[in-house]
């Protein structure tokens, strides 16, 4: 029996809804495989949490999540009671740094049943990997006077090994997929980090001969994502690029509900972090009404990660399935609860596998 220990951190608003379905859903795809089981430990770590204890999590937090296979979280964040940068900072993007979760992959597909705003959306299936720990979101600068005027200096830090990291990453990825990986530069405006991006990118990509690549500046990258994203395989970007790019893939699957995240360690030190790409969206928690799909993709990629890719395929399979029967929740036009959809893609799952 492969035995998986997940934190469990459902966070705050529609988090709290969205996780206790995609957990189910982990569930039933356990007892069809037979030698696999999740266990779960929940922690209540959230904005309320912090109403109550003055931080986000505890301070030995860290050295309670360390021990588990993985973090499957749902979202943190209510601004009206708690600033953002206080809760997203004091979990979020603690875990992400001290468990050194140098990668953030996001994949993007065209998905039957939904509607896309692309005049052309057919069959694009893609999958970003962003760089996560460096580049352009560094603290690294600061404010300073020249003359009357005031500057303010940003530096972005590209380290060898960061970048390569990113890039190797990507290439092996593409191995598993269509062979062809794409690079997100900016080399003809950015004058240091970008020609080093590139460097770096033309060294890894020798090592892997089998693999297609193109490189393209991000403002004629971010235009192709809209116009023809099915020239894209993998794409790899830089923490600030990767960003931007992701979001516009979530835009153009059709909803932002759907999108799934997964933060990955590589060096085996610490566990991976698996969190769907949107908020806790407090103007819809408490309805029933949530959209799990993202979360229950999520879970998808955790399957993925600990190499249960056949059930991981077998699971998106179903939540395509179900959303073109039209088993879908309001934000992508149907009439649906959360807990209904979660149950017709276990439904589903049991039928084909
Ligand atoms: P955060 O700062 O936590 O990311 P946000 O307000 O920027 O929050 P979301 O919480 O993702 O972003 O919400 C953006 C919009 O998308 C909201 O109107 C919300 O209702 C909607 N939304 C987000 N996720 C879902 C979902 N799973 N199902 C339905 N609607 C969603
Ligand atoms: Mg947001």
């Amino acid at each position: 029996m492969k035995k998986l220990e997940i934190a469990v951190i459902p966070g705050d608003g529609i988090g709290k809804e969205v996780v206790p379905v995609a957990t189910k859903v982990l569930d039933t795809v356990a007892e069809i495989h037979g030698g696999l089981k999740f266990e779960y430990t929940e922690f209540p770590w959230s904005c309320d949490y912090y109403l109550e204890h003055g931080k986000m999590m505890p301070e030995d937090g860290l050295d309670i999540l360390k021990n588990f296979n993985a973090i499957f979280l749902g979202a943190i964040g209510n601004p009206q009671v708690v600033a953002d940068h206080v809760s997203l900072w004091g979990l979020l993007i603690k875990i992400r740094r001290e468990f050194e979760q140098s990668i953030n992959i996001r994949p993007a597909k065209f998905f039957k049943g939904l509607k896309s705003p692309l005049v052309n959306p057919n069959d694009f299936d893609l999958i970003v990997v962003r760089e996560n720990s460096e580049g352009e979101y560094s603290e690294v600068g600061g404010r300073i006077h020249r003359g009357e005027d005031e500057v303010a200096i940003q530096n972005a830090i590209f380290t060898k090994k960061g970048t390569e990291r990113a890039m190797r990453y990507a290439f092996e990825l593409a191995k598993q997929r269509r062979g062809h990986v794409t690079s997100a530069t900016k080399s003809n405006g950015i004058f240091h980090s970008m020609p080093f991006w590139d460097e770096v990118f033309n060294e890894v990509k020798a090592d892997y001969t089998d693999i297609q690549t193109a490189s393209y500046h991000i403002d004629a990258l971010a235009a192709f994502f809209v116009t023809r994203p099915q020239i894209f395989d993998v794409i790899v970007a830089s923490n600030l690029f990767g960003d931007i790019l992701t979001d516009i893939g979530g835009a153009i699957m059709g909803s932002i509900g759907i999108a799934p995240a997964a933060n990955i360690n590589l060096n085996g030190k610490y566990p991976s972090m698996f969190e769907p790409v949107h908020g806790s969206a407090p103007d819809i928690y408490g309805k029933g009404i949530a959209n799990p799909i993202g979360q229950v993709w999520t879970a998808k990629m955790m399957l993925d990660h600990f190499g249960e890719q056949e059930l991981g395929q077998k699971l998106l399979d179903a939540i395509e399935d179900v959303t073109n029967d039209g088993i879908k929740t309001p934000d992508i036009g149907g009439t649906s609860s959360t807990n209904e959809v979660g149950e017709a893609i276990c439904s589903r799952l049991k039928e084909v596998c």
